[in-house]
């Protein structure tokens, strides 16, 4: 019978199997899984034994560590939740996740020990203990050695295990609830599929934890690659030389987003370093620009690479477009999401959740085993994200082709309705986007007594350019899309707002022309 019910059995499991072999990688040091083992039980026994409860939520505010997911295994056997949050946000942000989580617990790195304190005092966290002892905090390892241990109460594989906030870009965070289930399915998908080499990870081979944590593809790897007996390579966070250095070591698969892909192929050491161990490179969360793949499949030439589409809510990825789309040259593929994962349904819907016939925009639906348990402590957003039927409404607007590839538009609660005619904001800032005075761009609809909504643009400037010319702008679009996409008006302003995971905020944009009317979608 399967032993490896959640991350803190799956450890054990493989202690006992290869407890020489490592398990983490990071450069506080290396942990074997024994030694991982270990500390993880330590841990566990504090927390049951401090008094911490069954389904507690215990919060995290810090980087990627070994020790980070070292507490993750620890909850997962002490039967609490392990809640991530991001080390990027401010106190008032960080407050709402602790507030949202009820969390007693909040364990910080030290250089986020001031934000810590704020945000406890305002979330009435009971208490906060620091990696190391500063600002008065006490230290996490003189607390469980000063806790008398208690007894380990594991998560069962269906229960909640990972607490993961999405990233706020359509509204407030909802905290998305995973069980093991859910970090683990990618395991069987894969072992009735072999040709699905690019996520193969055996006892013995690495892959790397290098996105932030409080996210699923910084969390979600360290179940795939505790539950396989694999080594966990652990970057506190990503730059192109800590990704080369896994590289050199033997690093045999990585995830980034286009932005880091982009990064890492830029400096100088990619072109002298040796990737032959690494078998794929996976990437995704956003588009990424057909010259920038072709550049990395240059770069990366015996990678298979697989580009990943999906969300919090679906433990990530639910969409792939696989090796065997990409070519050197690029291909129209390249610039879709591709085809959902085998046993991960996928379709399109129109706004009455009816599926419509292939080339018709509308939202994509999922579902699949991959689907979270809930919102936490919120059963009316779950409710109407999760059908009775089990499918997951994603909120992203997109077509499926013949063939069955999926293409994405934009997000469904940014589509700007003008005139009768649907604009997809994306495709209108893609237009502008090359314009030589525009740094960066979002496209907003406005209220419009003639055409319902209006498409603005708002653009920022390069720098060095003192004005940007509106009337340019506008004659730019026209150049490039159909008439009833082009902006009616322009807005300048400094540098646009983006969130903790680089997004802009369209809806931060959007409210000061909504102020007291509904847009029907905020
Ligand atoms: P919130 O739900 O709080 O508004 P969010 O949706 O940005 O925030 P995440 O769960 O981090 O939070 O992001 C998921 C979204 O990212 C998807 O719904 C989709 O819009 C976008 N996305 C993910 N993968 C891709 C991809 N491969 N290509 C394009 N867009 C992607
Ligand atoms: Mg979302």
């Amino acid at each position: 019978t399967e032993t490896r019910r959640c991350m803190g059995s799956s450890i054990a499991h493989w202690a006992a199997k290869t407890p020489d072999n490592m398990a983490i990688d990071c450069p506080s040091g290396q942990l074997s899984y024994a030694e991982l083992d270990k500390a993880a039980t330590d841990y566990a026994r504090a927390l049951t034994g401090a008094g911490f409860k069954k389904g507690d939520r215990i919060c995290w505010l810090g980087k990627n560590s070994g020790l980070y997911f070292t507490l993750f295994a620890a909850a997962s056997r002490a039967g609490m939740v392990i809640a991530p949050i991001g080390w990027r946000l401010a106190a008032p942000e960080v407050a709402y996740v602790l507030k949202d989580t009820q969390a007693p617990l909040l364990i910080c790195e030290p250089g986020f020990a001031s934000v810590a304190k704020q945000a406890a005092a305002e979330a009435g966290t009971q208490q906060i203990l620091c990696t190391e002892a500063v600002d008065g905090l006490q230290s996490l390892a003189d607390w469980r050695d000063e806790t008398a241990p208690g007894e380990l109460s594991e998560t069962d594989s269906a229960e909640g295990v990972l607490q993961l906030y999405t990233s706020g870009t359509t509204g407030n965070p909802k905290g998305a609830v995973l069980s093991s289930d859910n970090l683990f399915k990618l395991r069987p998908l894969v072992e009735d599929h072999p040709d699905h080499a690019w996520i193969d990870l055996k006892s013995g081979d690495s892959t790397l934890a290098v996105m932030p944590c409080a996210h699923i593809a910084g969390s979600g790897i360290g179940p795939i690659a505790m539950y396989n007996g694999a080594t966990m390579m652990v970057i506190p966070e990503f730059t192109p030389d800590a990704v080369l250095d896994c590289i050199d070591k033997g690093l045999n698969q990585f995830f980034l987003v286009p932005t880091a892909l982009q990064m890492l192929v830029s400096v100088p050491r990619a072109q002298e370093t040796d990737f032959s161990k690494l078998r794929s490179v996976t990437y995704g969360a956003a588009p990424i620009p057909l010259e920038l793949l072709r550049q990395c499949i240059k770069t990366m030439p015996n990678a298979l690479f697989c580009q990943q589409y999906g969300m919090t809510e679906t433990t990530g990825t639910v969409c792939i477009l696989p090796p065997e789309d990409h070519d050197p040259e690029g291909n129209e593929r390249m610039r879709g999401i591709g085809i959902p994962l085998p046993s991960v349904e996928l379709k399109i819907v129109d706004e009455n959740h009816q599926e419509v016939p292939p080339g018709t925009i509308g939202e994509i639906a999922t579902r699949s085993g991959l689907n979270m348990l809930h919102y936490f402590n919120n059963p009316e957003k779950t409710a109407e994200t999760i059908d009775a039927d089990g499918w997951l409404y994603t909120g992203d607007a997109a077509i499926m082709d013949e063939d069955g590839y999926f293409y994405i538009k934009d997000r469904v609660k940014d589509m700007i309705i003008s005139g009768g005619e649907n604009v997809y904001p994306a495709e209108v800032e893609n237009a502008i986007f090359g314009h030589p005075q525009v740094n960066e761009v979002a496209v907003i609809g406005i209220p419009d007594p003639k055409w319902g909504e209006a498409v603005k643009a708002v653009v920022s400037p390069k720098p060095g350019v003192e004005e940007i010319d509106a009337e340019s702008v506008i004659a730019w679009a026209r150049e490039r899309i159909a008439g009833f996409k082009v902006p009616k008006s322009v807005d300048v302003i400094a540098e646009l707002p983006r969130n903790a995971s680089g997004k802009i905020l369209r809806r931060e944009l959007r409210a000061p022309y909504w102020e007291g009317q509904d847009r029907g979608v905020n």
